[in-house]
């Protein structure tokens, strides 16, 4: 089988109800879709979601078509791997970060889409599953709420049947975020887990300082406490924290997870599809970090869970409050059962 043609549309929309964290609002609904077609006949697609800035969906697309879609027509689609290295080898003089990655993970989840189409099995099943369903929790304590916003959300997610729940701090004063999680924790219950995520807006001296305070209110873990970058910073705070620190969604690459991982700067690992290299790298990061007693929990869902299927070391999959015809049982995500990369939800 040969790749014959890639094909990209995009679109990009203002957000009906933008949402806030710490750093940012997201007010868009941008996507940039890819599907790689064969001369067999097979194809497989990927969907590449961007929730701010307008012109990223077209600026993807671009690189997807004119970069990297003329290096993979005529290649054998199987060899997965060895196209991501050709891509990583082409992409490295502009840099193999940022957009270059989104348009690799592209290409690296339509050519598991279409490899899992082309033997009419989901692609959990050729990965080798550990899992028969997935642990989630829903993120729903977005800035813009308030507090009786949060309280609705959190009940609304518990009575659908997840886990437990995440909520952004950082937007406001210490006592601000101490108010807003009691409140939570108020309505889900002792038990349930509770995590907080301050989307990399804190310095070190703060992260400790809030750090102490969401251990002692019984939070689950200390999601991106800091840039995202500053694997010293992840290292001292996890020495000196008991709550796990947890981070990975805005690094690029499984070799951006290595000295992290290596160090101890990360108690749950977070790798995001679209930036971490899609499903290739996301597997290898998760199998790295089980080398390390680390256990993973993904950035999203949607198409991540294949991969969750698989590593041992999967505790949650992310997930928003539940989509219309979306069930889930005993607090967890079924897998699809559609052949290719197709989500549960
Ligand atoms: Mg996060």
């Amino acid at each position: 089988m040969k790749i014959t043609a890639v094909h990209v549309d995009v679109t990009s929309e203002p957000k009906a109800h933008p949402v806030r964290d710490a750093i940012q609002l997201l007010d868009r609904d941008g996507v940039t879709r890819v599907r790689i077609e064969t001369d067999e006949g097979v194809t497989g697609e990927s969907t590449t979601y961007f929730g701010r800035v307008a012109s990223s969906p077209a600026v993807l697309a671009k690189i997807v078509e004119e970069q990297l879609a003329p290096v993979i027509v005529g290649e054998d689609p199987s060899l997965i791997r060895g196209i991501r290295e050709r891509l990583r080898e082409l992409t490295d003089y502009q840099g193999s970060a940022g957009l270059s990655a989104y348009g690799m993970s592209a290409i690296d989840q339509a050519l598991w889409d279409l490899l899992g189409k082309s033997l009419g099995v989901p692609v959990w099943k050729l990965l080798g599953a550990r899992w028969p369903a997935i642990p989630a929790y829903a993120m729903v304590g977005w800035l813009e709420l308030d507090v009786a916003g949060l309280e609705r959300m959190s009940a609304r997610a518990m009575e659908q049947g997840f886990r437990g729940v995440k909520m952004k701090v950082g937007g406001g004063p210490l006592t601000e975020d101490v108010r807003r999680i009691k409140a939570v924790r108020t309505v889900i219950g002792p038990d349930a887990p509770l995590m907080v995520d301050a989307n990399q807006a804190f310095g070190y001296a703060e992260a400790l300082r809030r750090g102490r305070a969401y251990e002692d209110l019984d939070c689950r873990w200390f999601e991106e406490p800091l840039p995202a970058g500053d694997t010293d910073g992840h290292v001292r705070l996890a020495e000196k924290l008991d709550i796990p620190i947890a981070t990975g969604e805005n690094r690029y690459g499984q070799a951006a997870f290595r000295d992290l991982l290596a160090r101890g700067g990360v108690g749950v690992v977070q790798p995001d599809l679209r930036r971490a290299g899609g499903v290739t790298d996301c597997l290898e990061i998760g199998l790295a970090a089980a080398g390390f007693g680390v256990p993973y929990a993904s950035h999203g869902g949607g198409a991540h869970i294949h991969v969750l299927a698989a590593l041992p070391n999967t505790i949650y999959v992310e997930s928003g409050l539940l989509p219309e015809g979306a069930e889930l049982v005993d607090g967890c995500y079924p897998l699809p059962t559609a052949p290719g990369l197709s989500a549960s939800w």
